[in-house]
């Protein structure tokens, strides 16, 4: 997926402040932060959205998803706790085709979501 913005990151072609890196997974500071900590959780391989994942990438989708609790500690913010959000396509207003997990935290969060 060479004109994916997030395959560049991960390719290293875009630069990014990386938090959490491992064979399958990838972590990084949203560059227009919503929260005081808003990061980033991308599996590496190209997966357009949570309406993508299936049983031929679940594991790697399993690791993105075990890797978040173990961020959010790196990160300060286990004890306040934290919101992970997925967005789905265009009426989520997802912006980037890469799945992503967004990390908020650092304050408490306005609860609405929707
Ligand atoms: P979405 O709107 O698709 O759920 O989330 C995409 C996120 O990617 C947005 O929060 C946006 O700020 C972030 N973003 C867009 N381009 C870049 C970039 O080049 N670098 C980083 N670090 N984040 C980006
Ligand atoms: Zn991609």
């Amino acid at each position: 997926m060479e004109n994916c913005l997030f395959c560049r990151i991960v390719a290293g072609e875009i630069p990014s402040k990386k938090v959490y890196e491992d064979g399958d997974v990838l972590a990084f500071y949203d560059i227009n932060p919503n929260a005081p900590v808003h990061v980033l959780v991308i599996p590496k391989a190209h997966i357009s959205s949570i309406a993508a994942v299936d049983a031929s990438n679940i594991e790697v989708v399993s690791r993105v998803l075990l890797a978040i609790p173990q961020i959010a500690r790196s990160l300060g913010l286990e004890e306040g706790g934290y919101r992970v959000v997925s967005n789905c396509g265009e009426d989520a207003g997802q912006t980037v085709p890469h799945l992503h997990f967004h990390i908020l935290g650092g304050k408490k969060l306005p609860v609405t979501l929707g």
